[in-house]
């Protein structure tokens, strides 16, 4: 097969809701249509450990499982479907963030019953910024939920985002009756049970006959009314609009009852995006090249930690990836061989032959890779937009035996490298600073300084509350900013200096005094 039809057949997603709306539920349906069953069991392995204890041991001994299904992958329909996990719950940090720009679309699931909460909208502002088209499913009708014309317009008051209903519901709870196809115009009927193979439910299409009227009651005159007034008030589903991440369709659903999952399936062959041509800063590079592209996106400490090797999971943008064959690392100019790089295609993890644009590909490595790279068969290529993210939680580190700060530093870079953690040296004083998105990630680090590189270290809350990269098109005017604020400034990685605030009144303030400076949440890997 040609390149062309293999960029043409694949559809790259991730999966963004809050905890509990029914994301682990849904993509053990997605992978059971597609016979991809014992990946779903190991979803399911996943998330009962990550409920059964919130202690970092145990997650850790869950790396395994945890690499082999953050990359999901399912043929339906002739197309190859990648699916990225998300990391949530407590071990939510900037890889969630990162996994996000290494996909072509993002599915949103919320709960019926709770609307738009807090985690899918700091996901969904990170795929706005990058026009991410999104699908929306709206989960648990089975049960007594809210209105739906009231989720529709939850959904675009907070999202900001157009919505193009292609299914509707019929009743709700107990007397939720199915789903009116609004592209079909017909009804399926909803039928509980968690094992159905979802392809035998009843279709109606004669719905103004008085005996289906009578069957359904009420919900059905109720629902169509709501259709009418959907009809007249929603725009028709605009696929550039989607495509722009301006408008997203939505469809209705119960994933534990195995309803309304086929559906989506079949929007992302049909509405998704195939991999699209990406942005380097030398030039725009198309997934049809017949060179090898890839940009590293996440990297993932592997089970021993004496011999600290990582993965690196890397995003294809371009060419055919052959086993073997040598990539070369742009930003150090080494190459890396790929006679190990392993797919992540089931619970045992595979070493790859072959994979294509909007595969995701892992290379096991020491160190070599680092996030942000880019590989390519030897062409001077760097990705751009791969984000960090301002931390929002941060901590001090300190460390009982200075003679170990040495080891202390080393750790802390290499954990920064990985994006575990983010590490800022103040402008005053000698308390290194950690930030991270999500409070998961201290205990990792803590955890993972004592054992790989024997530093145990305190940390400490700090007094900020958030952090803003800062630049301004005047050196001076930043030089002057930085010395007027010298306590509230600190250094990462990169030596980017960053304003931290205690409060959000805090910023306001700086931002109104500081016309010609400007604050970024986020900052794009150089
Ligand atoms: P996650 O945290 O987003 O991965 O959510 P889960 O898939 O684990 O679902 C959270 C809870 O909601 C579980 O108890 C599921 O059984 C339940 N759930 C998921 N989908 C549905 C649904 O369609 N209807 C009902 N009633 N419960 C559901």
């Amino acid at each position: 097969m040609t390149i062309n039809n293999e960029v043409a057949r694949r559809r790259t997603f991730a999966i963004i809701s809050h905890p509990d709306a029914g994301k682990t539920t849904l993509t053990e349906k997605l992978l059971m249509y597609a016979g991809a069953i014992h990946i779903a069991g190991s979803v399911k392995a996943r998330k009962a450990s990550r409920h059964a204890t919130s202690d970092w041991m145990e997650i850790e001994k869950q790396r395994g499982i945890s690499v082999a299904s953050s990359v999901m992958q399912m043929e339906y329909r002739g197309c190859v479907i990648n699916l990225l996990d998300t990391p949530g719950h407590q071990d939510f940090s900037e890889d969630t963030y990162r996994v996000l720009t290494a996909v072509d679309a993002a599915l949103m699931v919320i709960d019926a019953a709770n609307g738009v909460e807090t985690q899918t909208l700091r996901l969904l502002e990170v795929c706005r910024a990058r026009n991410t088209p999104i699908l929306t499913f709206i989960n648990k009708m089975d049960r007594e939920v809210r209105d739906p014309l009231d989720l529709i317009d939850e959904i675009e008051r907070t999202l900001g985002m157009a919505t193009a209903p292609f299914t509707w519901p019929v009743g709700m709870g107990r007397h939720f009756h199915g789903v009116y196809d609004l592209q079909q115009a017909c009804m399926r009927v909803f039928q509980p049970g968690a094992d159905r193979a979802g392809t035998d439910d009843e279709v109606i299409t004669q719905l103004d006959d008085p005996a289906i009227q009578a069957r359904f009651g009420e919900n059905l005159a109720y629902a169509q009314q709501e259709i009418d007034l959907i009809k007249g008030a929603s725009p028709e589903f605009d696929r550039e609009a989607f495509l722009a991440g301006q408008q997203t369709p939505v469809f209705f659903g119960s994933a534990i009852n195995n309803f309304g999952v086929r559906e989506i399936l079949d929007a992302l062959v049909d509405l998704a995006p195939s991999p699209d041509s990406r942005q380097a800063m030398q030039r725009e590079v198309r997934p049809n090249e017949t060179k090898f592209s890839g940009v590293v996106f996440k990297i993932q400490a592997n089970m021993n930690p004496a011999h600290r090797d990582r993965i690196a999971f890397a995003r294809i943008c371009s060419g055919q990836f052959k086993r073997g064959m040598s990539l070369r690392v742009v930003r150090s100019g080494k190459d890396v061989r790929t006679s190990t790089v392993v797919s992540f295609l089931s619970q045992r993890r595979e070493i790859l032959e072959t994979a294509y644009p909007g595969d995701i590909i892992g290379i096991p490595n020491h160190g070599t890779l680092q996030l942000g790279d880019t590989l390519t068969e030897g062409e001077a290529l760097q990705f751009t937009g791969l984000p960090f993210f301002a931390p929002e939680i941060f901590q001090t580190v300190e460390i009982a035996d200075p003679l170990r700060s040495k080891q202390l530093k080393l750790g802390l870079t290499q954990l920064g490298e990985e994006g575990a953690i983010q590490v800022f040296r103040p402008h005053i004083g000698n308390t290194l600073l950690l930030g991270a998105v999500g409070a998961l990630q201290f205990e990792v680090v803590t955890h993972r300084l004592k054992h790989e590189y024997g530093v145990p270290a305190r940390i400490a809350p700090a007094k900020y509350q958030l952090a803003r990269w800062v630049t301004s098109d005047d050196p001076r005017e930043l030089q002057r900013f930085i010395e007027a604020n010298a306590h509230r400034i600190a250094y990462d990685a990169v030596d980017a200096p960053t304003f931290l605030a205690s409060f959000g009144a805090e910023l306001s303030v700086a931002e109104e005094n500081w016309k010609r400076i400007q604050f970024h949440k986020l900052r794009e890997h150089a």
